[in-house]
Parts: structure tokens; C-alpha cells; sequence
């Protein structure tokens, strides 16, 4: 469903991606797990059309999407930097894509509610980000990235900045929330724990390769290389 094929990718000399091969079901919730620098970012935005890769060919949903705009992918993100509109409200947010796609008025709005339902907002539909919490924000973040119904959803460490008790509930929440969307989803991140609780597969990249692919407990049980083993049985 979602496919790179030799990709490659350098900025200036540097290799961020090197000869990456990755295949991901449909509907599937994959981890793209490695430390800091290892070109998991790099993955993620050539997947968004952010960055041209190199070489290679990168599919999504049966198309090779290389020379396609970041805004006909069909892709949403939720990125950390990715931030919410500071002066519109959580619906504004919320409706923001639908409107770009000139949606009619009674559509948007059954749509955002659903959504607001969803993320489990209801009541807070008028505050503007700030007012709330992180946890929350990452809430409609996510319920603005999907409003559009997108075929791939990508996170960039959406949980990064977030204490870690609420991380580790809003976790469990990203992935029921994944299972009843049904969308297939990549999400970033450094964090083993995060990685092995939330996702069906994950992709361990180090040095701009990918190191190691397969379930949580595969990799966990069954690392191939003294990189696996060192990374996932470090939880410093
Ligand atoms: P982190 O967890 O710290 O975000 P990452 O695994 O996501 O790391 P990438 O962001 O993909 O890593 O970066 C991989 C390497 O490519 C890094 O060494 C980074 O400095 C380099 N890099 C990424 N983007 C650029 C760019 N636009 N220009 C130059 N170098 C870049």
C-alpha cells in the first residue's frame, strides 16, 4: 500500500537516506523507530512530498507519487512543529482542510463535530490552542489531519512534548483511535516503549538504513544485529 523502492536521498554529502526499502499493509499502524539522526524525519517527508528523494520510487495507495504535489497525495500530517492555527479556534482547525476542498457549509459542519466527538472535545469547540492543554492540542491535531478523510496519515514524534504520564494515555488513545478509523498511519519516534506498545510493525532505521523490520515482538525478541539488540534493550 505505501512503498519505497531503493530510495535515496543526500543533503550535500550527507547520506540521510540510504537505499530504503519499505513496505506497509493497508490499514496498518507502523513505527518508524531509531535514534536521533538516523533519517526517520527524511523517511516521512519524502513520503509528504516535503522532500524530493534522490533516486528511487515511492508509492502510495498504487501510485508513484515522486513528481506528485505534497497537497494531491492525500497524506495528513501531524508533525511537533506542525503547529495549530494560534488564532483560529478548535473547530476553525478542525475545519480548515475541508474548507480549502469548498466543502458546503452543512457538510463541514456535521463533519467537525464528528470529529470533535471523536477526539473526545466536545464543549471546547470555541477555545483557541491556547487554552489548551497539550494533550488536547495533539487531540485536534489529529482530528484536523484526518478530517479529510487522507489515505496515509504520517506523525513526526506527536507526543514528544507532552509529560509522560499523559504520553503514555494518549498513546492507547492514538491507537483505538487508529483501529476505528482504519487509516494507515507511520508514526516517528525515538521512544522504544512508544514504538513496541503502539505499532504492528516497526521500522528501525540507524545511519540513514533501515537496520531491521517486523512485528514489535520479532524485534524485540529477535534482533538481527547488535544495533537491535543495544537499542531496544536500552530504555535510558
Ligand atoms: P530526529 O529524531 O533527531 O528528528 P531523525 O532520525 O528524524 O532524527 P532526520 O531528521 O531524518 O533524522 O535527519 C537525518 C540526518 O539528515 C541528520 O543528520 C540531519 O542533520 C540531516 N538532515 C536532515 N534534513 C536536512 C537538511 N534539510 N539539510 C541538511 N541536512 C539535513
Amino acid at each position: 500500500y505505501v512503498e519505497l523502492k531503493n530510495v535515496n536521498k543526500s543533503f550535500g554529502g550527507f547520506e540521510a537516506s540510504k537505499d530504503i526499502n519499505i513496505n506497509i499493509k493497508k490499514g496498518h499502524l507502523v513505527a518508524l523507530l531509531g535514534p536521533s539522526g538516523s533519517g526517520k524525519t527524511t523517511i516521512l517527508k519524502m513520503l509528504a512530498g516535503l522532500e524530493n528523494a534522490d533516486s528511487g520510487d515511492i508509492y502510495i495507495a498504487g501510485t508513484r507519487v515522486n513528481d506528485v504535489k505534497p497537497k494531491d497525495r492525500g497524506i495528513g500530517l501531524v508533525f511537533q512543529s506542525y503547529a495549530l492555527f494560534r488564532y483560529k479556534t478548535v473547530y476553525e482547525n478542525i475545519a480548515f482542510g475541508l474548507k480549502i476542498e469548498k466543502r458546503d457549509k452543512n457538510y463541514i459542519k456535521k463533519r467537525v463535530n464528528e470529529l470533535i466527538e471523536l477526539v473526545g472535545l466536545k464543549g471546547m469547540e470555541k477555545r483557541y490552542p491556547r487554552q489548551l492543554s497539550g494533550g488536547q492540542r495533539q487531540r485536534v491535531a489529529f482530528a484536523r489531519a484526518i478530517a479529510t478523510q487522507p489515505q496515509l496519515l504520517l506523525l513526526d514524534e506527536p507526543f514528544a512534548a507532552i509529560d509522560t504520564k499523559v504520553r503514555k494515555e494518549l498513546r492507547g488513545w492514538l491507537r483505538e483511535l487508529i483501529n476505528e478509523v482504519g487509516i494507515t498511519s507511520i508514526v516517528v519516534t525515538h521512544d522504544q516503549e512508544e514504538a513496541l506498545e503502539l505499532a504492528d510493525e516497526i521500522i528501525l532505521t540507524n545511519h540513514g538504513k533501515v537496520e531491521q523490520t517486523g512485528t514489535p515482538s520479532d524485534i524485540y525478541n529477535n534482533p538481527k544485529t547488535p544495533f537491535a539488540a543495544a537499542f531496544l534493550g536500552d530504555n535510558s
